[in-house]
């Protein structure tokens, strides 16, 4: 089982941030170092063409740490809607994303164009069998129905916070990321019980820094993820991990090379 493939040196995934923006950090090395010392697996998200690029170059850089999605995310549709680039990129990509559906973004990337460029991406994945990362805030509804109009591989909504839909969500077979918001939202903690435990994993959406937990951020704060999602579960710190870790290797299929 891919869980149990190692990382380096023999050792399997003993955590994983699902969801982070390795390109947006000035030292990604630390980044890459603390996952190695960890043995945690990040699954690196794109933006646009040029952190897909840059995503892709980590990938080669740290193969053993770092998975690499392409994508354009939603707050960039209306920036860069070309995907001429976008088929040779996912070929050597692990999956998409970020993509997705965000009201929130106003007039530079409405949410007309953002539905067209999602909508293209997928269809440009369609049939592949690859991961997808998808952004849904406050679009929750829409996102479903297009993801339910392509045949898709495994699909991740993260960071997600779309309470009243989220049975719809687990009865479709999607995942869920949880990230550090857990440790101080009553409403993630609902969600988290009420979801479907072989769908949830766990994100960081590093470099966002979390005020309420005093401007922390990245893939130090999983373990922390795990030990609150235990807590709300109850359930043991090991047996979460655990779970997180064989819902990864669902999610992410088996890792190449
Ligand atoms: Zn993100």
């Amino acid at each position: 089982m891919w869980a149990e493939i190692s990382l380096k040196g023999g050792s399997a995934v003993r955590f994983v941030d699902s969801h982070v923006h390795l390109s947006h950090y000035d030292g990604p090395e630390s980044v890459a170092g603390f996952a190695r010392l960890t043995d945690t697996l990040l699954s690196a998200v794109s933006i646009d063409r040029n952190t897909s690029i840059e995503t892709l170059s980590m990938v080669k850089r740290w193969p053993h740490e770092v998975l690499g999605f392409v994508g354009v995310h939603p707050s960039e549709a209306g920036r860069s809607p070309g995907l001429e680039w976008l088929p040779a990129a996912l070929e050597e990509s692990h999956g998409l994303g970020e993509v997705g559906l965000d009201p929130g973004y106003g007039p530079g990337s409405p949410v007309a164009t953002q539905d067209v460029v999602f909508q293209r991406q997928l269809a440009l994945v369609e049939g592949s069998g690859k991961p997808i990362q998808v952004h849904s805030r406050g679009a929750v509804r829409r996102s479903l129905d297009a993801v339910e109009s392509f045949t898709l591989g495994p699909v991740l909504f993260h960071w997600f916070e779309g309470e009243e839909l989220l049975s719809e969500v687990m009865d479709r077979g999607i995942f869920v990321s949880l990230g550090p918001a857990l440790l101080r939202s009553r409403k993630l903690e609902r969600i988290a019980r009420a979801c479907d435990r072989g769908l949830l994993l766990t994100e960081t959406d590093g470099p966002v820094t979390y005020r309420q937990l005093g401007g922390a951020q990245g893939p130090c704060l999983v373990p922390s993820v795990v030990f609150r999602l235990a807590e709300v579960l109850g359930e043991g710190f090991e047996e979460t991990r655990q779970m997180v870790a064989e819902n990864a290797a669902r999610y992410l299929g088996p890792k190449k090379g």
